[in-house]
């Protein structure tokens, strides 16, 4: 069985992320990029599922900049055997990405496409969504545990009221969730290794896909400044704080 597992070029998460002086996006000079946590996550699990004789070949895929072969490297270094760029020089958008994704999905030909539940960047939490609908394939969302048995994949997802599993016909796209893993730490060895796979390009434009949007982002604001906490002498002062100056009682 081939897995695609996607690999977005992110900020890294502990950047504290600065606003652009125009207010038309955020700062990514000199700004250290990562894969994105959940598409590691997703990495780690395609390849654990390498490990358990389940799929023949992880295949990792990203969207980006001709800089984001970085984190397919990453990707690569965790245990994936080969990978492509999508090489583009836009932002594309989420259902850009996710056409684009079902234009790779296509020519590979995977049993199981695992993506990140969401990118931690633009907080979309849709391309997966998206993907399994243009490619009109059965889809488990916030993924706790995916096991794949009898040409199906059992997924748990994570919702508000506990667990919920699903039994999905492969193929299959499943977005994966915090708890599914914790990916491996990637060693020197391997991280050498990484750098003799392969890693194929191609345009985005050659994919025949329009990756036009219809959005457009107006200003982006940072979140306002926290005011410094008090240090409350008493309970019944606490109380009268959250009714006076708060009002949230
Ligand atoms: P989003 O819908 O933007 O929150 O992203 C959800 C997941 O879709 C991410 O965790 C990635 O696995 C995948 N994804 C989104 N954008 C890209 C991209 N440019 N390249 C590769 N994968 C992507």
């Amino acid at each position: 069985m081939k897995v695609l597992v996607t690999v977005k070029r992110v900020v890294d998460h502990n950047v504290k992320v600065r606003v652009k002086s125009d207010h038309s996006g955020v700062e990514l000079d000199n700004v250290k990029m990562s894969i994105n946590p959940f598409c590691e996550i997703a990495v780690e699990e395609a390849v654990r599922l390498k490990e358990r004789g389940v799929a023949t070949e992880v295949v990792a895929v990203s969207v980006g900049p001709a800089a984001a072969q970085e984190q397919l490297r990453a990707a690569l270094a965790i245990g994936a055997d080969r990978a492509i760029l999508v090489e583009t020089s836009e932002t594309p958008g989420a259902l850009a990405v996710a056409k684009l994704l079902k234009a790779v999905v296509e020519r590979e030909d995977p049993q199981l496409v695992l993506l990140g539940k969401q990118a931690i960047d633009s907080d979309n939490n849709q391309t997966g969504q998206m993907l399994a609908a243009l490619l009109d394939w059965p889809q488990g969302t916030f993924a706790s545990a995916v096991d794949i048995a009898a040409q199906r994949a059992a997924v748990t997802r994570e919702v508000d009221g506990g667990l919920q599993t699903v039994s999905l016909r492969l193929p299959a796209v499943v977005t994966v969730d915090l708890r599914l893993n914790e990916p491996r730490y990637t060693t020197l060895p391997s991280i050498m290794k990484a750098k003799k796979k392969p890693l194929d390009t191609l345009a985005a434009s050659a994919l025949g896909v329009s990756i036009e949007t219809s959005l457009r982002t107006l200003r982006v604001e940072p979140p306002a400044e926290r005011k410094g906490g008090v240090k409350v002498e008493s309970v019944a002062q606490l109380v009268d704080k959250l009714k006076t100056e708060a009002k949230v009682i």
